[in-house]
C-alpha cells in the first residue's frame, strides 16, 4: 500500500476527528512510550477524541444554558448553612431527578445560597449530558406574555419546553401579571414528567395562589409540579451579609440571630 505523507491528516478531518488530529504526534509519541500493542493505541487515539467532544458539548450548553455566574457545588459552603443537607444535595447532583422530569424547589430568604446551588445542580446536569436553560422568572413571564400577544406562544413555549432541566429562578419575587399565570400553567403543563424543573423561590409554596393572583390555576401548577417532587427549604442570614459582619464592615443588629 502506498501513504501520502499528510494522508493520515485528511481522513482525520474527513472523519471529524480533530482531536486526533490535532495531537497526533504527541499520541503516537506517548502510544509508543507506553509500548502499547495495535489495539490498545488505537483505543488511546479513540479515547481522546472522545475527551475532547465531551469537553466541547460541555463548552457549548453551558454556554446555552445561560448561566448568570458560575457557581459550583465545590465552593458551597455547608457550614455555613446548616440548613442544607449535602447528602440530600450530592443525591440531587446526581441529576438522577433531571433524568425523571422531577420538580425542585428551593425556597428561602435572600442571599442563603438558592441561585448558588440552582446554577451548581444545572452544571451537574449538564455534565451528566442534560441539556439546561436558566431564566429569571420575570424574564421567562415577559417572554410568554409578549409572545402570547404577538401570536407566538406556540413558538416560546417549544422553546422552554426544550431542555431536559429548566431553572426558573425568583419566582414570587414579583407578583404576576394578570394573564401571566395562565401562560406559566401552559409551559408547566408542556413539561409535565417530560422536562425537569428547578424553581427558587422566597415564597413558601403555600403562598403560591397569592403569587400568581388565580388560586385556582395556582392549584393546577402546583398539581404538576408537586407530582414529583424535591423541596428544600433554606433558612438564616444572607451569606453576603455574614461575611460583611465577619469582617467588621457591619454590625449585627440587636436581637437577631
Ligand atoms: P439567593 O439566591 O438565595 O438570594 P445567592 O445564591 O445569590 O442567594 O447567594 C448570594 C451570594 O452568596 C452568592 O454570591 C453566593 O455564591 C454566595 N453564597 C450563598 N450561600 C453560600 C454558601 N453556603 N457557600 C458559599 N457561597 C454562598
Ligand atoms: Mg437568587
Amino acid at each position: 500500500m502506498n501513504f501520502e505523507p499528510d494522508e493520515l491528516d485528511e481522513l482525520l478531518t474527513r472523519l471529524r476527528l480533530p482531536g486526533i488530529r490535532d495531537q497526533l504526534d504527541t499520541l503516537l509519541d506517548e502510544a509508543s512510550r507506553q509500548d502499547l500493542n495495535l489495539r490498545e493505541a488505537i483505543t488511546f487515539l479513540f479515547k481522546a477524541e472522545v475527551q475532547r467532544k465531551e469537553q466541547r458539548r460541555i463548552t457549548m450548553a453551558m454556554r446555552i444554558a445561560h448561566f448568570p455566574a458560575v457557581r459550583t457545588l465545590e465552593t458551597f459552603n455547608y457550614e455555613a448553612q446548616p440548613s442544607v443537607d449535602p447528602k440530600y444535595i450530592r443525591e440531587l447532583a446526581t441529576s438522577r431527578w433531571v433524568a425523571n422530569g422531577d420538580t425542585v424547589f428551593l425556597q428561602g430568604p435572600p442571599g442563603v445560597g438558592k441561585t448558588h446551588l440552582a446554577i451548581a445542580l444545572g452544571r451537574e446536569a449538564i455534565n451528566q449530558g442534560y441539556s439546561v436553560l436558566f431564566t429569571l422568572a420575570t424574564s421567562l413571564l415577559a417572554d410568554l406574555t409578549k409572545a402570547h400577544d404577538e401570536g407566538k406562544l406556540e413558538d416560546k413555549l417549544r422553546f422552554y419546553g426544550k431542555p431536559k432541566l429548566l431553572i426558573i429562578d425568583e419566582l414570587g419575587y414579583l407578583p404576576f401579571a394578570q394573564n401571566a399565570a395562565h401562560l406559566f400553567f401552559q409551559l408547566v403543563s408542556r413539561r409535565y414528567e417530560r422536562g425537569a424543573v428547578l424553581v427558587t423561590s422566597n415564597r413558601a409554596i403555600s403562598e403560591w395562589g397569592g403569587v400568581l393572583g388565580d388560586a385556582v390555576v395556582a392549584t393546577a401548577v402546583l398539581d404538576r409540579l408537586l407530582h414529583h417532587s424535591h423541596v428544600l427549604t433554606i433558612r438564616g442570614d444572607s451569606y453576603r451579609l455574614r461575611q460583611k459582619r465577619q469582617s467588621g464592615l457591619i454590625r449585627k443588629q440587636e436581637g437577631t440571630s
